[in-house]
């Protein structure tokens, strides 16, 4: 059953035509973020799938970095930026890959211990290269992926069917 936190966090994710390209619907989760109750209502729904089975959360660029940080606090783990290629100071892996709406590199820093349990976080899963290019480049690291978790998924773009058996968990889809 859904939450009336839940219920309201999913009225503040707005659909925006046409962007960054014509055709894309931007989901824009910013009016969500600015909304303390439903803000810690996603986190912990977001957290609660993989609750006790990881050690850090991998925050994907840039949105991503939001939800991993609050995760993390939130469930006393780590935090490891996945970011765009060149941002990094010591860049450890590095992974091509192509999204929605156009191509991307990604890298990851190896801070975390060998074998460490790592939860991938993002906003949004769209055709899942992303979350796919992220599961390579910490497994590269070292790092035991134990699933991602997305506030919202894309069911169109078959993102759950292009990240294979990695372990998904969504709060809304659309
Ligand atoms: P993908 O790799 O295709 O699953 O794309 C997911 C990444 O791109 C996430 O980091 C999202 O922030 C961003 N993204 C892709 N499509 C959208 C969309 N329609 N609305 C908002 N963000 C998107």
């Amino acid at each position: 059953m859904t939450s009336p936190e839940l219920a309201r966090a999913a009225s503040l994710i707005r659909s925006i035509p046409d962007v960054p390209k014509p055709g894309i619907v931007f989901r824009d989760v910013m009016p969500l973020l600015a909304d303390a109750r439903a803000f810690a209502a996603v986190i912990e729904a977001m957290a609660a799938p993989f609750a006790g089975r990881f050690d850090a959360v991998a925050g994907l660029e840039a949105r991503g970095f939001l939800f991993a940080g609050a995760i993390a606090q939130a469930t006393g783990t780590g935090l490891v930026p996945v970011r765009k290629a060149g941002r990094l100071p010591r860049p450890a892996a590095r992974r091509d890959y192509t999204i929605e709406y156009g191509e991307a590199t990604i890298e990851v820093q190896d801070d975390l211990p060998p074998g460490a349990r790592v939860l991938i976080a993002d906003d949004v899963l769209a055709t899942g290269g992303t979350v796919e290019a992220a599961c390579h480049v910490l497994r590269e690291v070292g790092c035991r992926v134990v699933g991602a978790t997305v506030l919202f998924a894309i069911p169109e773009l078959c993102g759950r069917e292009r990240i294979g058996d990695i372990e998904l968990a969504t709060v809304f889809e659309g």
